[in-house]
């Protein structure tokens, strides 16, 4: 019963909310990796990156299953993997601010506005993200947390000239009265580059200085960074970019990538402590044969302790489900 204990300490239990039949919840922390344009697709090597790539750290994560329609559900050691709709039961294909808007507050915002909408929210979307969705509500509840993607300054000048609009997510962790963070956060190590390496800030943001991570090396910092939050997000666009690019090489190294730091941080995490879930927004990349998204659905790729995983997939059909499954897993009362 030592770990009832150890939970109760760490939970600041009191005998009003003890119920033994849920000693199993602890109070967790939870980092949401963002993949957009990720679907699950078909076994096809013609047109899914996901059949042509070795990935061997999610196979192995996955019991040697990878990110394929087939493959869903896969229930393994670490891991729950889950196909979600993310069409909601509107017409035409999902798209990103409507499908950021609905992880982030758990509405099905596409048939409340009757569309989907993208890419970036226009005012009744933004309109939904105005209490910062899960960023505002467990700031609100005395949780910290935080966008880990660092922001360059030509990002900020974009904002501020008016030119550049906030896509989903940022714009919800400004509502939340959140800071995004900046290049000199970069630097200081508080924040991971969004294609995780760094490679871009030294390549493509006049940043030559920057120290390039070994992708197991980000993974690693990815699990440190979370670790300091209760809430943690990561957001990875380029999927997206590869995908409406149809661009199969590029898919192939940002997969290859992922896999890596997907295995830095896989070591790194403690499954006692902490969710690490992985979902997106729309199919797009998993199907290459056409540029726009596709109705597929996307994975839910949950990673941590069994149990916890358990709850936190139960009757999991759509991503209408993760938010509340993640504001649950942490505040858990
Ligand atoms: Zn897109």
């Amino acid at each position: 019963m030592a770990w009832i204990a150890a939970s109760a300490r760490r939970r600041g239990f009191n005998s009003k909310n003890f119920n033994p039949s849920q000693s199993s919840e602890l109070n967790m922390r939870v980092l949401f990796i963002f993949l957009d344009g990720i679907g699950l697709g078909e076994n096809d090597p013609a047109i899914n990156p996901f059949v042509r790539v070795e990935m061997p750290h999610l196979r192995k994560l996955l019991g040697g299953s990878t990110f394929l329609y087939e493959a869903a559900p896969c229930e393994s050691k670490r891991a729950t993997l889950l196909a979600v709709d993310a069409s909601l039961g509107v017409e035409g294909l999902p798209q990103s601010a409507t499908g950021q808007a609905v992880l982030l507050s758990g509405r099905n915002i596409p048939a409340e506005l009757g569309y989907h909408y993208g890419p970036k929210p226009n005012r009744a979307v933004a309109a939904t993200l105005q209490d910062g969705g899960l960023f505002g509500r467990f700031t609100k509840a005395g949780k910290k947390a935080a966008l880990l993607n660092a922001y360059p300054p030509r990002y900020f000048d974009g904002i501020d000239s008016g030119k550049r609009l906030y896509s989903s997510i940022p714009l919800a962790v400004t509502n939340a009265g959140l800071s995004l963070f900046t290049k000199d956060d970069f630097f200081a190590g508080r924040a991971l580059a969004a294609d995780f390496t760094g490679q871009g800030w030294r390549e493509f943001l006049g940043f030559p200085e920057t120290q390039i991570l070994d992708p197991r090396d980000a993974g690693i910092k990815l699990s440190a960074l979370a670790s300091q939050y209760d809430f943690a997000f990561f957001e990875y666009w380029a999927t997206d970019y590869a995908g409406h690019k149809q661009d199969m090489k590029w898919a192939l190294e940002q997969l290859e990538v992922f896999d890596n730091v997907l295995d830095g941080l896989l070591d790194a995490w403690n499954d006692d402590e902490g969710l690490i879930v992985l979902t997106s927004d729309h199919g797009n990349m998993e199907d290459l044969s056409v540029r726009r998204h596709t109705a597929n659905p996307v994975p839910a790729l949950v990673i941590g302790e069994q149990k916890t995983r358990q709850e936190f997939t139960q009757n999991m059909k759509d991503i209408t489900q993760i938010a509340p499954a993640i504001w649950n897993a942490v505040i858990n009362d």
